[in-house]
């Protein structure tokens, strides 16, 4: 249970003054529900001002805060001017206070003749005179509310500003409890961090990297720890020794000869499957250098062994595909696979469960439903997941419930995954690199081309499927909405087929299961050659036999995305080329990023010069697609600090490995604090 200490933080906002449900749509929209959400949601700057008694003590173009005597009233002559208001400064000096529209009617009310006035804003110039408008503070001398020399400004969502979302955080502020401290003493006085509270009163006042970097760090060191936490308990609770017998994968008839990396990276898990201690290993390998084998064989050993293995894949079709190559390559081979993802229900979907459960299944490949709670195995030896970069604390946990043991997880990945980020996602883990291409490939010729050269480029497309040949279009990735994506799709689907006829087929993620399956398979099976498609085909889609892919607006997708798009050609003997359309005018950064993708083939040159091209951006994207365990520590910060945060949970967890003493218990309500009750719940069951 989450300590009382906690509880005014995880108050709904309603229990502030003067939330009524106006003001709580924005709200929600910035996703602020509780009082810790709102505290929590930290400027993104600042506006400055500077105190002055004088007008001419203050230059044009300048915020000020300024006492003025407020003089006449004067609307100017026609229906629609603004209405002007003069103030005076104590020596008689005067500004113009602009009001435009409604503002004025307001501004009257509030700005009586004779009285004196707190105003602050830009000051600016109008003609000969001196003016501001809209002052952004108009208070009484004596009233509470008073314009600050520096105030902060807040991320916005339309029906609430600035001032108001800053009035509700120190309202919130008065709330904040004390809490103690989680964070290694030394660590603190090393960067000179002040407290948890200090800190976040503070980084609502004043504007300091350092105070940031200190919450972020409280997020990222929950993180580390419950990530700690969860291996602990997986290796207390221990995993099965898998010790196979080649009785399968003896037999096993490859069509090729596996690479010396592939050999190397079997011979790596094989040595972690033997060992009680669960598997937690990381597979990276480019595009095409084929990870489904070495899969295969993990989830072989289990089988061999007696026990099960589970396939994950991120997408339905994926997840067919990997369904299909495994029972060819096991055709022959008494082992029973089969496929289970959201879409199987009713009499299917219960046979699975069925023969899960009695073990008469081998091997289940799917989606996320394969590990949902009511799929139970007889006994899960191994799981592998591909292609996903985050598989979450609490996900792992309910795997681990499905085994004798705790079952070995291999985590597959095309995407490089710097070390930072495997770290946020899975905590310290073993990894293997697939660094040698199978032999024979013919790297992707890769060619950037204006759209303004769009017709020349379907004829080509044309003598291409001419000469019998396959090829993918794919259709710009329109970020607002998945509609306007499908809409793009369709249409130029629509265009093509006027030209192209039935050879053109289109495939999108708004397709129906069965429908999307239908239509795969006839590209697959070459009945239509041109497959017009949204990024669902990003991942690991196999038809060797197209060796065209067109990528519209290509300087609008990640190159990590470009990369594992041009990954679906170039798969057979055939030479393939990737042309990627761009916008007529792109900036420099652009130009540059699309240039690099004609210039190598190398995944990880790929993602490394990504990550420079774009500073400081995004880490591969994976925020945007939600794959981040974070909302407060930027990708930099993680980066930065993420090393420190993985020690300092370490040296906490070896000096008090129950959190019952002081810092223990501290750190508990981080953990509570950041939601990382998973990692809590394994304390309780210990
Ligand atoms: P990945 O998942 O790593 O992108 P795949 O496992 O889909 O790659 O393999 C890509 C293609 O290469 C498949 O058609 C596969 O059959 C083939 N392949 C895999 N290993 C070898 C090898 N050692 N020699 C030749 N072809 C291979
Ligand atoms: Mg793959």
């Amino acid at each position: 249970m989450r300590p009382d200490i906690l509880n005014p933080l995880f108050a709904e906002i309603t229990t502030l003054k003067g939330i009524g449900p106006a003001i709580a749509k924005p709200l929600d929209r910035l996703k602020i529900a509780r009082i810790k959400d709102l505290l929590y949601h930290f400027p993104s700057g600042w506006t400055y001002r500077k105190q002055v008694t004088l007008l001419d003590e203050a230059d044009v173009g300048q915020n000020i805060i300024i006492k003025l005597v407020i003089g006449e009233h004067k609307s100017s002559g026609h229906r629609r001017g603004p209405l002007r208001i003069f103030g005076s400064d104590a020596e008689g000096n005067y500004v113009t206070l602009t009001f435009f529209g409604r503002n004025g009617g307001w501004a009257r009310k509030q700005l009586p003749v004779g009285e004196e006035r707190v105003v602050s804003g830009k000051l600016e110039r109008y003609g000969d005179e001196l003016q501001i408008v809209h002052p952004d503070h108009m208070d009484k001398p004596d009233s509470k509310s008073q314009p600050q020399l520096a105030e902060p400004v807040y991320p916005l969502s339309e029906g609430i500003t600035s001032k108001r979302l800053g009035q509700l955080i120190s309202d919130s502020l008065q709330k904040l409890p004390e809490l103690p401290e989680w964070a290694e003493p030394s660590v603190l006085s090393k960067a000179a961090w002040s407290s948890w509270s200090r800190a976040l009163a503070s980084i609502h006042q004043k504007d300091d990297e350092g105070l940031h970097d200190r919450l972020a760090y409280d997020e990222i060191f929950s993180n580390q720890l419950a990530l700690q936490l969860v291996r602990k308990e997986m290796d207390r609770r221990k995993g099965v020794a898998v010790q196979g017998d080649e009785s399968l994968v003896g037999k096993l008839k490859l069509p090729f000869e596996m690479t010396g990396a592939q050999k190397r990276t079997v011979s790596e898990i094989e040595g972690d499957l033997v060992q009680s201690r669960p598997m937690l290993r990381l597979l990276q390998g480019d595009v095409g250098s084929g990870k489904t084998v070495v899969a295969l064989v993990t989830l072989l050993r289990a089988v061999e062994a007696g026990m099960q293995g589970a396939f994950l894949a991120p997408t339905e079709i994926l997840a067919r595909q990997h369904f299909a190559s495994l029972q060819e390559l096991l055709s022959g081979l008494p082992v029973n696979v089969a496929i289970l993802t959201g879409r199987d229900k009713g009499k299917i979907r219960e046979s699975t469960l069925m023969g899960l459960a009695d073990g008469s299944i081998h091997i289940l490949v799917g989606t996320h439903a394969i590990f949902q709670e009511a799929v139970e195995y007889k006994n899960l030896a191994v799981a592998v997941i591909d292609e996903q970069h985050r598989f979450g604390v609490s996900q792992r946990l309910m795997l681990s419930g499905k085994g004798r043991g705790v079952p070995h997880l291999l985590v597959m990945t095309a995407t490089p995954i710097p070390r930072s980020l495997a770290l946020a996602s899975y905590g310290d883990m073993d990894a293997s690199q697939l660094d040698e291409l199978p032999p024979g490939r013919t790297p992707v010729e890769t060619l950037v081309m204006s759209e303004e050269k769009l017709v020349s480029l379907v004829e080509g497309v044309g003598r291409h499927l001419a000469d019998g040949k396959q090829a993918f279009w794919v259709c710009p990735l329109v970020e607002e909405s998945a509609n306007s994506d499908l809409a793009a799709a369709e249409q130029r689907a629509a265009q093509l087929k006027l030209r192209f006829g039935d050879k053109v087929a289109v495939v999108h993620g708004r397709m129906k299961g069965p429908e999307k399956d239908a239509v795969m398979e006839a590209f697959a099976s070459g009945k239509t050659q041109l497959l017009v498609a949204t990024t669902v085909i990003e991942v690991g889609v196999d038809v060797p036999n197209a060796s065209l892919m067109i990528v519209e607006a290509a300087d609008r997708f990640g190159l990590a995305q470009l990369h594992q798009l041009r990954g679906r050609v170039g798969r057979g003997a055939e030479k393939s080329r990737c042309v990627l359309v761009r916008s007529a005018q792109i900036g420099e950064t652009a130009k540059a990023r699309l240039a690099l993708m004609r210039e190598t083939n190398d995944g990880f040159r790929i993602a490394e010069e990504d990550l420079k091209l774009r500073g400081a951006g995004e880490m591969l994207g994976v925020r945007q697609s939600g794959e981040s365990p974070f909302n407060i520590a930027s990708d930099e910060q993680v980066r930065e600090m993420i090393g420190m945060a993985a020690d300092d949970a370490k040296l906490l967890l070896e000096r008090d490995g129950g959190l019952t003493g002081s810092r223990g218990e501290a750190a508990r309500i981080a953990l509570y604090l950041f939601e990382r009750d998973a990692g809590v719940a394994t304390l309780r069951s210990g």
